[in-house]
Order: structure tokens, then C-alpha cells, then sequence
């Protein structure tokens, strides 16, 4: 944005189509109507501290009460102040103590198609020997964990086992570089290694301690390594650094009382995905956190006692911490894990999963849902998913033409669709459709949470016209943001507090339409600025993706004389091969969709986009190639490294 431009495109976006809740989703719902959202959302923005804390002493258990809702000196919050809880007591010794000890917390399948199942109960029996386990290897409150394992029920059993003892977790992704875990293990100073032998990936073995070996090497303050045996692999052990899971849990007591911890307490650091630039470590802590985590849950999925609730993301994300861990587990919910990928044995693996558990809740990222449309409908088709009731996605925008392949194909045009914005940083959904209450509108993420304030503004922090977008920004602070950036003051300020004083600065551009509903326009770094004009690159992405023959498109900006930058595309296709009539048919077809301005001016071909490790497409790396220039930022979260050589030389 910078300098304000010297004119507005009006058409973007030329998305009308609405989709009200079924009478059957708003009757059962807990927030049954706009009136309903509205009144709590006003409530909310009257007095977001009080709103939050009434909250607070009802949803979770106090070892003693908090003083103060919050205490702001920006940039930094506290929430419920002098409290004292524990978010692994909230996830399990509460369910348990109040009756609900044999409801099913974690079901689990593994890729080769394993399963296990656990109780609330028995979770808590697992938890409470593994942070026994924990506390005799010399772990403390306030030590940092490194967790690096695959997505198995251990996973969860090590972040809640942290969280009971007050040690902070710090779990990666387990397909990351020895180099990337060293990175992150220093940058965390962590104490405590976690992960596994081995690991499957579509039927390979993965190798992990191995890696974890490498990384232990240059990561001079991991003192322990404790390994679960997933594969059955023979791997090295280091005399008096490296122990068995199995062997410590088998001499474990079961009887570990919660720690009660400061509400303030760090409870986790993680790193971010990355699409922008180097990982941050993003730390957040216990009440607010758990409390946002808990509440979100409960309404973005309208979740109810007899949902079996499944969330495809992996714990090594946010989504996977918030909504596959803390959130559902503090409602009390059935959570199904699965360990694989989307397409071993075969292309139908999620629906067959959904059919067997008879999945209700179902929350997935639209990278997902792109390659199911590639894969094809008949793999769909073979499964019964009536048991679905809300579908989610998260990550990055969805594409109208992916929302309504999810509409139709997955959800039978009866599942109201939640797309979910929000970031590891904000901790939970900040906005959201309500599955009862929010009529739907394909690509847009409707409106703010109760509790939640947004802001549009320009680069001086005054309000703008919403409905020309700009940047989006948080006005009041709330329970699950981020506390800080792990080591770095510093950058804490200036990423986020200081380009807009007074507000959080997400570092997306978003519009508000007419309606009040909210459209993520992009990242602030991708917008593309033509002849003065701001182009959003998910709308002219979406534009793309409404052909019929593109899969997926990433569209970034590229220097020139005359324009200032020119549109450039990067398309993926299925069912259609390259050539120079289909180029200048899409062309066209962008032309038709949004306008002249937005018409790409160089498209290219590809087998694959670059994407980070949780799916999301990396554009600023697409904008050197496109540019012509060497990459010099990070790309340690780079899923595939080949995709870069191959689009150098496809550029020749
Ligand atoms: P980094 O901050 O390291 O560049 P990242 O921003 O990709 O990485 P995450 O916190 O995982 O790390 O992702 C948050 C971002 O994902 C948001 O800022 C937004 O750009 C995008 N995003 C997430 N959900 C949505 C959504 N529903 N619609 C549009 N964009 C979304
Ligand atoms: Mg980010």
C-alpha cells in the first residue's frame, strides 16, 4: 500500500452467490441466527475484557481466580491476571472430574491402518506417566521441549504432558531438515528432544531420528532425547542421552497432579510457516490462549456432545495445536487423528475415513481440496459421507470454484462451509462463518468472532473505505494472541505494532463488502500494484482457477518500466496440456473475469508451485523467477526444493 494509488479497481471480485444456513443447521445450532451472532458480537465489542472474562471463569478451571481480565500496555497483554490454571487439567482431569471420563477423546489410524483409540481417561493416565517421565529426565517449568514426531496419539500425549508441568513445547513438523529442527532448537534453546524412530509417508519409511541425530549434533542445549519406537526401526542410541519411550513409560507412575501454572505461563512456542519469509517463533501462553482455543472451537464447528470431529492438520502447525489439541480437547470433543497422506493407499483415503468413523466435523486447507478436485469426483463418490454436518478450511483463501466443489461434491449442498481466517499468531479463528447463523458467500471468511475487532486502514492507521480493501488490522487486544516473538523483542514491535500503533497489524490485505462481509485480498507484500491499481492475487488466482482446465494458479507481480509491475502467472492444469492457444485463452478468460488491468501478461506452465511444508503457495519466491532473480530469502520451509530448479529452467 505505502502511497495511496491514484485509482481503485470496483470489480474485483464479482462473487454473489450466498448460501443462507439450512433450517436443520440453524435449529440445533448454539447460535441460531444473525440476530443471535450480533447480539454477542456487540456485547463482545462493548466491553471485550468483561466479555472475555465471564467467559474465562466459566470455561475453565482455576486453581485460583484471576484479579484482573486484562492488563494492556502495548504491546503487551496480559490476560486474567494473578490466575492460576493449567491447560493439560482443562483438556483432561476436568472432563474426568466431572463424569465424563469414558467419553472418547482420541481416535487414531495409522497410515498403514492401525488403530487405537483412547478415553478421556485413559488419556489422562498416559499423560500424567509421560510427564512423570518428563520431570525424571530433569525437565522444569519454564524448559523448553523440541517435539519431532509424526502424528500419532504420543504427539498429543507430549504437548499435554509439557503443558501439565508447565515445560514449553516447541513441536516440528517431522518432514523438516535436520538443519531446520538445529535452527529452531537453538533459536528456542530447548533441553528436551522428543521424537520417534521412524515414520510412514505414502508407504515409505521416513527416517527421523536419524535426522534428529544430525540436528542434535548443532543443537549444543538439548541434554535428552526421548524415542518412540512408531516403525520398529533399528536406530542409534547415545549411551546416557537417548532413551526408549516404551521403557520409560513402563516404569512411570500415573499419578502427576497438574502443575497449577500462572495464566501468563509460556505454553508453547512455534514457528510460522514461513511464506513470507524466515520462521518466527511465535509464543504463546496459558488462559487466554486456552480459553480463545476452547471458545472458537466451539463455535466456528457449532460443536455438540455426539460429533466426531476431524481436523487433517498435522500438530507440527497451529491448526493442529489449536484445533486438533487444546480446543477440542478443553470442549471435551472426539477427535480423530489420522498419521497419513490424503493419498495412500489410494486417492479415497480421507472419504474412506470419514465414512468408518462417521465423521460429523470435518476441517481441512484448500491445498487439499484443489488435489481432490485434480484426483477426480469418482473417488468421492465410492464413500457415504451423510454423516458430515460442517466442513472447515484454513490456511489460505479458498477459490468460489473450490468452495463449491467442497459444497457440492463433499458437503451435498447441505454442510454450511467455515472458512477460517486467522494465523499462528492470533492463536485461534479471529473470522469465521457461524455453520447456524452466517449466510455464506464462496471465498469470503464473512465476519469477526465475538470478541474479535477488525480494522481496515491505510499505512497511516486511519480508517479506509473497506469496500477498496487494505490493511487488516485488530483493534482491541484478545485472549489468544501472541505474546511475543521468542527471543525477539524487537521484531515483535515492528512486525506487528509498529506501522499502525495501537492495533495489531496481520500483515493481509482484506475489503469489506456492502454486506459486512470480510475478503482476504492476499499478503500486503504480494499486492500487486499495476499502472496505480492494487490487485488482490487470490482474485485473479480464483479467476484462474474458474477455468476448467487450470488446477491451481499463483499469480505475483513483476517489475516493469511502464506499468510498475505486471501480472505474472504460474498455472498448474488438469485434463489440459500446455500450449500457446490455451495461454492466450486464459489470458482472455482473466480479462472477461475481473478486467483489463488485471489481465496477465505472462503465464507459465508448470507441473507443481512452490509450497511450504503445510501446503500454502510461497509467491515471493514465484516473484524472483518471475523477475528473473536468484532467490535469496529463507526456504528451509520449502516443501519441494526441485520445483525451484524445475522453474529455472522452464524459464530458459
Ligand atoms: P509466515 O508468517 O512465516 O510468512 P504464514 O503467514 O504462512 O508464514 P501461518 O501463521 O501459518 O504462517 O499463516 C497465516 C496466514 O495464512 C494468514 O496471514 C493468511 O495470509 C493465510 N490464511 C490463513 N487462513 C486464511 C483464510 N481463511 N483466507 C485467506 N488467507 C488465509
Ligand atoms: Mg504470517
Amino acid at each position: 500500500m505505502g502511497q495511496q494509488s491514484t485509482g481503485q479497481l470496483d470489480t474485483v471480485m464479482q462473487e454473489s452467490r450466498v448460501f443462507p444456513p439450512t433450517a436443520e443447521a440453524s435449529a440445533r445450532a448454539r447460535i441460531k441466527s444473525m440476530a443471535e451472532y450480533q447480539k454477542l458480537w456487540d456485547e463482545a465489542a462493548a466491553d471485550p475484557a468483561g466479555f472475555w472474562a465471564k467467559l474465562a471463569k466459566e470455561e475453565l478451571h482455576w486453581f485460583e481466580p484471576f484479579t484482573q481480565a486484562l492488563k494492556w500496555n502495548e504491546p503487551h497483554a496480559e490476560w486474567f491476571v494473578d490466575g492460576k490454571t493449567n491447560a493439560s487439567y482443562n483438556c483432561l482431569d476436568k472432563h474426568v472430574a466431572e463424569g465424563r471420563g469414558d467419553r472418547v477423546a482420541l481416535i487414531w489410524e495409522g497410515e498403514p491402518g492401525e488403530k487405537r483409540q483412547y478415553t478421556y481417561a485413559e488419556l489422562l493416565r498416559e499423560v500424567s506417566k509421560f510427564a512423570n517421565v518428563l520431570k525424571s529426565l530433569g525437565t522444569q517449568q519454564g524448559d523448553v521441549v523440541s517435539i519431532y514426531m509424526p502424528l500419532t496419539p504420543e504427539l498429543v500425549i507430549a504437548m499435554l504432558a509439557c503443558a501439565r508441568i508447565g515445560a514449553i513445547h516447541s513441536v516440528i513438523f517431522a518432514g523438516f531438515s535436520s538443519e531446520a529442527i538445529a535452527d529452531r532448537n537453538n533459536d528456542a534453546k530447548a533441553k528436551i528432544q522428543i521424537t520417534a524412530d521412524a515414520g510412514y509417508r505414502r508407504g515409505t519409511v521416513l527416517a527421523l531420528k536419524q535426522t534428529v541425530d544430525a540436528a542434535l549434533a548443532k543443537s549444543p542445549t538439548v541434554e535428552k532425547c526421548i524415542v518412540f519406537s512408531r516403525v520398529n526401526e533399528a536406530v542409534h542410541m547415545q549411551e546416557g542421552r537417548d532413551f526408549w519411550w516404551h521403557k520409560l513409560m513402563a516404569e512411570a507412575s500415573d499419578d502427576c497432579p497438574a502443575t497449577p501454572l500462572d495464566s501468563e505461563a509460556t505454553l508453547f512456542i512455534l514457528y510460522t510457516s514461513g511464506s513470507t519469509g524466515k520462521p518466527k517463533g511465535i509464543r504463546h501462553t496459558t488462559a487466554g490462549y486456552n480459553l480463545f482455543a476452547k471458545k472458537t472451537f466451539e463455535w466456528v464447528f457449532d460443536w455438540q456432545e455426539n460429533d466426531v470431529y476431524w481436523c487433517t492438520a498435522d500438530c507440527g502447525w497451529v491448526t493442529g495445536h489449536t484445533y486438533v489439541t487444546y480446543g477440542p480437547l478443553s470442549a471435551g470433543a472426539t477427535v480423530l487423528l489420522y498419521e497419513g497422506a490424503p493419498n495412500y493407499p489410494h486417492e479415497g483415503r480421507f472419504w474412506e475415513l470419514i465414512e468408518r468413523y462417521h465423521v460429523t466435523l470435518f476441517y481441512t486447507a484448500p491445498t487439499a481440496i484443489r488435489a481432490f478436485m485434480k484426483w477426480g469426483d469418482h473417488h468421492v463418490e465410492k464413500y457415504d459421507l451423510s454423516s458430515l454436518r460442517v466442513l472447515g478450511t484454513v490456511g489460505e483463501g479458498i477459490n468460489p470454484e473450490a468452495w463449491m466443489w467442497y459444497h457440492r461434491k463433499i458437503g451435498a449442498e447441505r454442510c454450511p462451509i467455515v472458512d477460517t481466517w486467522w494465523q499462528t499468531e492470533t492463536g485461534g479463528i479471529m473470522m469465521s462463518p457461524l455453520p447456524g447463523a452466517t449466510p455464506t458467500k464462496p471465498g469470503s471468511c464473512t465476519m469477526p468472532l465475538p470478541g474479535v475487532i477488525p480494522q481496515i486502514v491505510d499505512s497511516t492507521g486511519a480508517e479506509v473505505d473497506a469496500t477498496h480493501g487494505g490493511w487488516l488490522t485488530i483493534a482491541h487486544p484478545w485472549p489468544g494472541m501472541l505474546r511475543g516473538i521468542w527471543g525477539d523483542e524487537e521484531r515483535y514491535k515492528e512486525v506487528y505494532w509498529e506501522k499502525v500503533p495501537g492495533k495489531y497489524l496481520a500483515g493481509d490485505n482484506a475489503r469489506r463488502d456492502a454486506d459486512g462481509y470480510y475478503w482476504i485480498m492476499g499478503r500486503i507484500d504480494d499486492v500487486l500494484n499495476v499502472s496505480g491499481h492494487r490487485l488482490s492475487t487470490i482474485e485473479i488466482e480464483s479467476a484462474l482457477v474458474s477455468h476448467p482446465s487450470v488446477a491451481e494458479a499463483a499469480a505475483v507481480g513483476r517489475p516493469d518500466p511502464l506499468k510498475g509491475e505486471a501480472v505474472a502467472v504460474f498455472v498448474t492444469l488438469r485434463g489440459a496440456e500446455p500450449s500457446e492457444e490455451l495461454r492466450k485463452e486464459l489470458i482472455k478468460h482473466v480479462r472477461n473475469q475481473i478486467g483489463a488491468l488485471a489481465q496477465p501478461d505472462d503465464v507459465r506452465f508448470t507441473g507443481t508451485l512452490p509450497k511450504t511444508r503445510s501446503g500454502k503457495i510461497m509467491r515471493r519466491l514465484l516473484r524472483d523467477i518471475a523477475a528473473g532473480k536468484e532467490t535469496v530469502g529463507d526456504t528451509t520451509t520449502l516443501e519441494d526444493y526441485s520445483v525451484l530448479a524445475q522453474l529455472r529452467t522452464e524459464d530458459e
